[in-house]
């Protein structure tokens, strides 16, 4: 069992080593550039090298890229489509350089035009992506407003549809949020398992949730201090498949402090559980 956070890169990717030092991540998450701009960063050829090597000094694996919230994969204007295809098609170019494994992406938002709908232009819109050595993984979400991508059964349309090196990013506060009661984790898992297979599944974004189970609000908590609980997490990291997976924390922060008790406690969940 991998675990890491996601981390900060405002102040260029070497300060994100330093944070990933201290917190002692294995892997860890990034956006490239601001997550609600359509602006994106320019960044030098030194910066990589440099970033490059001091991970290749570290060994953290796996190194995830999440894409900014501002784009929905769902959108069906034709003029914004092409935009946010191009977008992608750029930061999975630039993830490639720095040496990612995995671009994270949100299903999005159908907006009023219908969940068929919505996974309909989702798939057209995976389809038209440059192929590349990145897999990119679809998170689940908590089901708020018109997302997509809360029921198991969206994955496997999508995936049925698509053959491109696609997987699954496991979010643990929107599982629960969508209505999985990740206490009963072995129900949960054959709820899952009617849709797709596990495999799958390549990461875990390990947030407790503030909302309850089936609330459809998205809110992350830190772990153990929301409604899936110490016992919640205990119960996915004791599972052979989940609890081998990386972890990536996603929690509320304004500081590095509140990352490394996160880890801390996850760390420790691992360590009882023979993960570690
Ligand atoms: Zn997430």
């Amino acid at each position: 069992m991998k675990i890491g956070a996601h981390l900060w890169t405002g102040e260029g990717l070497i300060k994100t080593i330093e944070y990933c030092d201290f917190l002692k991540c294995d892997c860890f998450q990034i956006f490239l550039s601001n997550p609600r701009s359509w602006k994106r960063k320019k960044r030098d050829k030194e910066e990589i090298k440099n970033f490059k090597q001091e991970i290749k000094k570290r060994e953290n694996k796996p190194i995830v890229v999440h894409m900014p919230y501002i784009l929905n994969i769902a959108e069906d204007n034709k003029k914004l489509i092409k935009k946010i295809i191009n977008f992608i098609n750029e930061e999975i170019e630039e993830s490639e350089k720095i040496g990612a494994e995995f671009y994270v992406i949100h299903p999005g938002f159908h907006k009023g035009n219908g969940e068929k709908k919505g996974i309909k232009n989702v798939i057209d819109l995976l389809k038209s992506l440059s192929k590349s050595n990145i897999k990119i993984l679809v998170e689940n979400t908590s089901g708020q407003g018109t997302s997509l991508g809360y029921k198991f059964e969206h994955f496997s349309t999508i995936f049925e549809k698509i053959d491109k090196n696609l997987g699954i990013c496991f979010d643990t506060a929107h599982a629960f949020q969508s209505g999985h009661n990740l206490l009963e984790f072995k129900k949960v898992k054959k709820d899952i398992e009617k849709f797709i297979d596990l495999s799958y599944i390549k990461l875990i974004h390990a947030n407790d949730s503030k909302t309850d189970c089936g609330s459809r609000i998205d809110r992350h908590e830190h772990i153990g201090k929301g409604k899936i609980g110490i016992k919640g997490f205990e119960e996915i990291i004791k599972d052979e498949y989940f609890g081998n997976l990386p972890f990536i924390i996603e929690t509320p922060k304004l500081s590095l402090k509140e990352d490394k008790e996160n880890i801390e406690i996850l760390r420790r969940i691992g360590e009882k559980y023979g993960k570690i």
